[in-house]
């Protein structure tokens, strides 16, 4: 990371350490930068029409019966106390409470903890800019239709801080984490950067 920037974790680094420490060595230290793929640039503009259509909705995910009374979309958030920024898609304040919603573009069928992680890093950066209190997060899969909702405890809360420290960790003292050979290795776009090291 370079001096003028802001000791900042970006939240979507949250999901990649899940994904595998590795590539935040890459990322962060050696400021390496995964190439854009079709399929990226597509899932993009699929989860942004989504987000447009969910501009438009009376009821959260048109599907639940969940009444939005004030949403806010594409906040820029960032706390120097939690040490992470990020952008956040879609915050709905509902009858039953404030939720942060997260789009993907993703044909699995199971919840990722990268995805939880990440999605509840950004309602602790709602939580700490707006002062309000979020329920609970919800994640929905564009390509698979799943959708699954989780509150917020104070289990996951920890868990992003220790996701942080360990970001900075790698960052700060710039040692390659030890990572046994993964399943991931298959898709991922370091593969190649990976195999010389
Ligand atoms: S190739 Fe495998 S070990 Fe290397 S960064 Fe990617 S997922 Fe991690």
């Amino acid at each position: 990371m370079s001096e003028e920037e802001p000791e900042l974790i970006p939240a979507k680094w949250i999901e990649i350490y899940h994904y595998c420490p590795k590539i935040i060595y890459y990322m962060g230290v050696l400021g390496a930068r995964e190439r854009e793929t079709e399929y990226m640039v597509e899932g993009k503009s699929e989860q942004e029409n989504e987000e447009e259509r969910e501009r438009r909705r009376i009821t959260l995910l048109a599907k639940r019966k969940e009444k939005v009374i004030r949403r806010w979309m594409n906040l820029k958030l960032s706390s120097e106390k939690l040490g992470i920024k990020g952008e956040v898609d879609f915050i709905a304040q509902t009858e039953n409470g404030t939720k942060i919603v997260e789009i993907k573009h993703t044909t699995i069928n199971k919840l990722m903890p990268g995805y939880l992680y990440q999605t509840a890093s950004y309602a602790m950066l709602a939580e700490e800019n707006l002062k309000i209190p979020v329920r609970s997060i919800i994640i929905h899969y564009i390509k698979s239709g799943k959708t699954f909702e989780i509150n917020l405890t104070d289990e996951i809360r920890n868990h992003v801080k220790w996701v942080t420290r360990k970001i900075k960790d790698i960052i700060e003292k710039e040692k390659i984490p030890k990572v046994q050979k993964i399943k991931e290795c298959r898709g991922c776009g370091y593969y190649k950067v990976c195999k010389k090291l």
